[in-house]
C-alpha cells in the first residue's frame, strides 16, 4: 500500500451514461445570474410575500409544544395526519373514496414525485409524450430513466380581434398529438395549469388526451402543482376524474405552491394502489422519508382548509384572488411599454412577447445560445430585471421556434411589481428619447 504514489489520480471515466446531456440546468445558471445582477427578480417561481400565518403557526406548534416525537422519523410513505388530510381533500376533488395509506404518498416536493414516477414506470426504450412548453426536468428525468421523450407543442394562434393573446390560444393539434402515440408509448406528462404559459387545459382538451390514453393503454402523469391558482372564474379539471383515467393516472401536487412555501419541499402523489405501490418502491430505496415537522404543519394547514372548504376565508379562495390582481398589475405594466403579455388563465407565471425590445439586443446568427437566453441575460445585467427565457421550456429541436418570449413570475409583493414597472417605464423612455 505504501508503495502507491501519493497522487494516484483516477483515469477511468466516472460519469454514468444516464447523465449524458443532462448536466446543464437553467435554474442553476439563471438563479445565480439573478442573484448577482438583478434588482428585481421575476425569474424563478416563488412568492416573495410571507407564507400564510396559519401555516407558520402550525410549524411553530409542531416544533414547540406538541410531541417531541415530531423531531423523529415518521411513516416512510407519508406522515399519517398528512396522508389522511390529503385523502379527505382528494375524495372531494376526485369524487371517489381514497385509502390514505395506499392512494396517497408524500414526497420531497413535486420534484421527487415526478422522479419516482419516471423511475417506477419508464424502461429503456419506452416513449414518454411531453407537451411543449414544459417544466424542464421532465425531459432529463425521462432520459435518466432510459426513456425517450416525444415532444408535441402547444401551437399559438394569434387572436383576430386585436385583443391580447390568452394562454387558451395555445392549443394542441389533435392529429399531431394522436400521431405521437404508438405501442412504444408508456406515459404522457400533463401539466395543467401549465408552467410557463399559465394554460388551464379545458375539459374538452383533457377528454382528447384521456381518449388517447385509454385507446393506447398509456399512463398519465398529471402535474397539478398549480391546481389552486386559476383565474377569471375558470375551473381546474382533474384528468383523474375523467372516465377511464383514475386507473392510469398519478396526480402530483405541491404544498410549496398550494401554501406559498416553496422552500418546504413537501409534495404528494395521489392514485390507485396498483400504480402507487411502485412509487413506494422507488421512494423507500432512495429518499425513504420527508421531514416530519414540515409534514405535520402541512397536515394542519390542510385540516384548516378542509374546515373552510369553499368558504371565502379559505386560502384556496383567497390566494388566487390576490394573485389575479398581481397578474393584472404586471399585465398593465407590460402592455404600457409594449411587451405583449400572453394572459395566463392560471399559475403565477406569464410569458411576454419581447419583439418590440429586440433592437436593444441585436440578433447574432449561428450562436449556440438561443436569442431569448441572450436577451434575458442582457436584461438582467443592464436593466436589473430578472426573467426566464421561454425556449428553456422547449426541447433542443424546437427551441429556436420560440425565442421571442420571456417568462415572468408575478407571485410578488406589490412593491416588487411596482419596481419592475419602474424599470420597464424607464427603459421604454430611453428607447424613445
Ligand atoms: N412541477 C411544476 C410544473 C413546477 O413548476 C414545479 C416548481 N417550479 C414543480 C413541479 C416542483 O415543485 P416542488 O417545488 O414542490 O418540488
Amino acid at each position: 500500500f505504501l508503495s502507491l504514489p501519493l497522487q494516484a489520480k483516477m483515469s477511468r471515466p466516472v460519469q454514468a451514461r444516464r447523465l449524458e446531456g443532462i448536466d446543464k440546468n437553467i435554474w442553476v445558471e439563471f438563479v445565480k445570474l439573478a442573484a448577482t445582477y438583478s434588482k428585481v427578480n421575476l425569474g424563478q417561481g416563488f412568492p416573495d410575500f410571507p407564507a400564510p400565518d396559519f401555516l407558520q403557526e402550525a410549524l411553530k406548534r409542531a416544533l414547540g409544544g406538541g410531541s417531541h416525537m415530531l423531531h423523529q422519523y415518521t411513516r416512510a410513505f407519508g406522515h399519517p395526519p398528512l396522508v389522511t388530510a390529503l385523502a379527505q381533500l382528494f375524495e372531494k376533488l376526485l369524487g371517489r373514496e381514497l385509502d390514505p395509506m395506499t392512494n396517497v404518498m408524500v414526497t420531497v416536493g413535486a420534484y421527487q414525485a415526478l422522479f419516482c414516477c419516471f423511475q417506477a414506470f419508464v424502461d429503456e426504450g419506452d416513449e414518454v409524450i411531453i407537451i411543449e412548453p414544459f417544466f424542464d426536468c421532465y425531459e432529463s428525468m425521462v432520459k435518466m430513466a432510459g426513456g425517450t421523450p416525444m415532444f408535441v407543442p402547444l401551437r399559438p394562434k394569434a387572436p383576430k380581434d386585436g385583443r391580447l393573446m390568452s394562454s387558451a390560444d395555445w392549443q394542441l393539434d389533435p392529429d399531431e398529438l394522436a400521431s405521437k402515440f404508438s405501442e412504444r408509448t408508456k406515459a404522457i406528462v400533463l401539466n395543467s395549469p401549465n408552467n410557463p404559459l399559465g394554460k388551464v387545459f379545458s375539459r374538452g382538451e383533457l377528454e382528447l388526451i384521456a381518449e388517447l390514453c385509454v385507446k393506447h393503454d398509456v399512463l398519465c402523469l398529471s402535474d397539478e402543482v398549480y391546481e389552486w391558482l386559476v383565474y377569471d372564474g375558470r375551473e381546474h379539471t382533474r384528468i383523474a376524474s375523467l372516465p377511464g383515467m383514475w386507473d392510469r393516472t398519478v396526480t402530483i401536487g405541491s404544498a410549496g405552491k398550494t401554501f406559498s412555501a416553496t422552500g418546504w419541499k413537501v409534495g404528494w402523489t395521489v392514485g390507485p394502489d396498483r400504480l402507487l405501490q411502485h412509487l413506494r418502491t422507488v421512494h423507500q430505496n432512495s429518499v425513504y422519508h420527508c421531514a416530519t415537522v414540515a409534514q405535520e404543519a402541512v397536515a394542519q394547514a390542510f385540516q384548516r382548509e378542509l374546515m373552510l372548504y369553499g368558504k371565502p376565508e379559505s386560502y384556496f379562495v383567497q390566494l388566487p384572488r390576490t394573485l389575479q390582481q398581481k397578474r393584472d398589475l404586471l399585465i398593465q405594466s407590460l402592455v404600457a411599454v409594449g411587451m405583449k403579455p400572453v394572459v395566463p388563465e392560471g399559475t403565477y407565471f406569464l410569458v411576454a412577447d419581447i419583439s418590440e425590445f429586440k433592437s436593444d439586443v441585436p440578433e447574432v446568427p449561428n450562436l449556440d445560445e438561443p436569442y431569448d437566453y441572450r436577451f434575458t441575460k442582457w436584461m438582467m445585467k443592464n436593466k436589473g430585471l430578472a426573467a426566464i427565457p421561454l425556449s428553456a421550456f422547449y426541447s433542443e429541436a424546437h427551441k429556436n421556434n420560440y425565442t421571442n418570449f420571456i417568462r415572468f413570475c408575478f407571485a410578488k409583493e406589490e412593491a416588487t411589481l411596482k419596481a419592475a414597472n419602474d424599470i420597464l417605464q424607464k427603459w421604454k423612455k430611453e428607447k424613445t428619447s
